[in-house]
């Protein structure tokens, strides 16, 4: 992915060709732009006149951060619109989403889109990510350390895009988001709070989860229709 002409074309894969703010950045944006700018390793592909979008994409593009980049295809950023009021966030790749360098793909990624349909939701219209964006070996659960060390990644992310809520899906994404070690079961039906802006997060299962234990859908529907109505109360930003 270094060269500039196979970089532009996976940019525009993602639609993100160019970084357009919806509303002026707000301090803790500027902030975390600062905190890329510090990170981003420096090359040729990512001078430092880059926007910061684009910016905290050649950082995860080329973090080594954690043992994860050894064995990656590659890094998953995240796919959607940079606009997004929702975000969705999940655990981190598999083996599909690392050969595709996209999130939620295949048999997951179709329920995925299923279930944000279900609540009125285009796919391309929300943000999906994951905690880890490189894909654990056998799909194991991530370790603290590469938690500690890849969530600067989504917390700069939530914090560009600034989606007015964020759904969790899956026990390892809310547990790691969190900061907690309490079952989903009990993390289920309660707005929680990530990050500076205290966004709203809403937990439910992960789609992965639901192909193996369909009778868990009624359940998975239930939060949808929570997060439904958390966001419809949400304080207009206007
Ligand atoms: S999992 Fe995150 S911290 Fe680890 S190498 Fe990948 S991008 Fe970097």
């Amino acid at each position: 992915m270094a060269d500039p002409a196979r970089r532009a074309a996976y940019l525009g894969a993602l639609g993100i060709d160019q970084w357009v703010p919806r509303r002026p950045l707000t301090p803790v944006a500027v902030a975390a732009v600062a905190a890329v700018a510090a990170v981003a390793p420096a090359s040729a592909s990512s001078p430092v006149t880059e926007d910061p979008w684009s910016a905290l994409q050649a950082c995860v593009r080329d973090c080594r951060r954690c043992g994860l980049h050894e064995g990656r295809t590659q890094a998953v950023f995240g796919a959607g619109s940079r606009a997004a009021e929702w975000m969705v966030v999940g655990e981190a790749p598999g083996e599909e989403e690392d050969r595709q360098g996209e999130p939620f793909v295949g048999a997951s990624g179709q329920l995925l889109t299923a279930m944000l349909a279900a609540i009125g939701l285009q796919r391309d219209s929300v943000f999906i990510a994951n905690v880890l964006k490189c894909r654990p070996p056998g799909n194991r659960d991530p370790k603290p350390a590469e938690v500690a060390e890849c969530l600067p990644h989504l917390e700069q992310q939530v914090a560009m895009v600034q989606p007015r809520l964020i759904l969790a899906f899956g026990r390892v994404a809310a547990q790691n988001l969190l900061g907690t070690e309490a079952t989903l079961g009990s993390l289920r039906g309660v707005v929680h709070r990530f990050g500076p802006l205290n966004t709203p997060v809403v937990v439910t299962y992960h789609p992965a989860y639901l192909l193996r234990s369909p009778g868990e859908k009624r359940k998975a529907w239930e939060d949808l229709k929570f997060a439904r109505q958390v966001f419809a109360d949400l304080p207009s930003r206007d």
